[in-house]
């Protein structure tokens, strides 16, 4: 997959008009609507600035929540726009519609320096759908297209990569940061590039590991999903979680990184408890757990080892919590694992969802060198997939 694409600096948008995809997916009070945080937002700003600055007039979309279809006022991104608006200090002209008369006639008369925005995409069923008539009713209002949503170029819809047919396609800065620090860290890492696993399923993150494994020197597995590779060589692992259906593919695994030379780490020792709750006491357990505990978060022994093991390391990309860590009582792990990489020096990649969230959470943000936006994305990044949304970009 060619990460190398052009961005917004490589064009003149002067006098142009860009269809520019956000992502304006914003967490919302369920009774009010009210935008609880505008993270997404400002961290659009940027890419925004530079097109209005240099002369662009904006056409702004996106989507919010899951419509299906529907026209739900709920979703309508009418909040946003307001406070676009506030944070540009300029006026944000609403489209009451998608690609209908309002929006048209709205796009039609934009100047320079103007930036508009759509209604809701997801609206239209033919936005998930990828709709060729839509992507092209978008496109038709522009000039060129630039794609600032990283979180959905794993999505092949209209507006993420259906509109790429008919227009010139650019990356924004966003998503150009998100290309240029993974794909860097996938295709040509500072080594030793120290991949750290974890979360609940192993299921879901099997391409994760199949790719790493032809990348990676060290590979850390932590979380839920390390029982499953526990199980797989012979442990006793009480009432943790297992899929059983992947034992297989665990033993294999650990032997395919043994004959690559490339280093596996699993837990040592666990804290344990008897059920599932965030008032359960943990239990240290090493080797064996009894019956009736099950590990929810990696023990010190552990968290030495795989802190020792991300120490000189020159990348670490990091996907999935070591525990569970939404319980006080069982986030140290995650917490321990944060800390390792805020110091380790390395370039430090967390990918999107939990793990972005629990570094966050924990206060280490600052500290790492890419948060990525995207949590379904980032993971279909390092599964190594060729993502639509940045396929149908322009090669530099
Ligand atoms: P994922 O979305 O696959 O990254 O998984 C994140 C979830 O895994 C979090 O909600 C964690 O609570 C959960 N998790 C991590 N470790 C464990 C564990 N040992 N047992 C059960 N769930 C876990």
């Amino acid at each position: 997959m060619n990460y190398n694409k052009k961005t917004i600096y490589d064009v003149d948008v002067k006098g142009k008009k860009v269809l520019l995809r956000c992502d304006f997916n914003v967490p919302q009070n369920k009774e009010t609507g009210e935008i609880t945080s505008d993270k997404r937002i400002v961290a659009a700003i940027p890419t925004i600035k530079y097109l209005l600055e240099n002369g662009a007039a904006v056409i702004s979309c996106s989507h919010l929540g899951k419509p299906k279809g529907e026209w739900k006022t709920k979703l309508t991104l009418a909040p946003v726009a307001e406070r676009l608006s506030q944070l540009l200090g300029q006026e944000v002209i609403f489209a009451s519609d998608i690609i209908g008369e309002d929006a048209q006639a709205k796009a039609a008369a934009l100047q320079p320096g103007q930036i508009m925005l759509l209604e809701n995409l997801r609206f239209d069923i033919r936005e998930e759908k990828n709709g060729a008539d839509f992507a092209k009713a978008l496109a038709d209002m522009a000039d060129l297209f630039v794609s600032d949503a990283f979180g959905t170029v794993h999505r092949a819809h209209a507006s993420t990569a259906g509109v790429a047919a008919y227009l010139p396609a650019y990356s924004g800065l966003l998503v150009n940061k998100e290309l240029s620090i993974m794909g860097k860290a996938l295709d040509d890492p500072k080594r030793p590039f120290v991949a750290v696993l974890g979360g609940a399923k192993v299921s879901d993150k099997i391409n994760v590991i199949n790719n790493l494994l032809e990348k990676a020197d060290t590979i850390i597995i932590g979380g839920g999903m390390a029982y499953t590779f526990k199980k797989a060589q012979g442990y006793e692992i009480g009432t943790s979680l297992l899929e059983a259906d992947r034992l297989d593919y665990a033993k294999e695994m650990v032997e395919k990184a043994a004959a690559k030379g490339v280093k596996f780490l699993l837990p040592v020792d666990n804290l344990c408890a008897a059920e599932f709750s965030a008032e359960a006491e943990p239990v240290l357990v090493e080797g064996n757990i009894p019956e009736n505990l099950m590990g929810m978060d990696i023990g010190p022994k552990t968290v030495e080892l795989f802190a020792e093991a991300v120490k000189g390391a020159g990348t670490i990309v990091w996907n999935g919590p070591m525990g569970v860590f939404e319980f006080d009582k069982f986030a140290g792990g995650t917490k321990a694992m944060a800390k390792a990489l805020a110091e380790s020096g390395a370039v430090t990649i967390v990918g999107g969802g939990d793990s972005a969230a629990a570094v966050e959470k924990l206060g280490f943000a600052d500290k790492i060198t890419h948060i990525s936006t995207g949590g379904g994305a980032s993971l279909e990044f390092l599964e190594g997939k060729e993502l639509p949304g940045v396929a149908c970009l322009l090669d530099k």
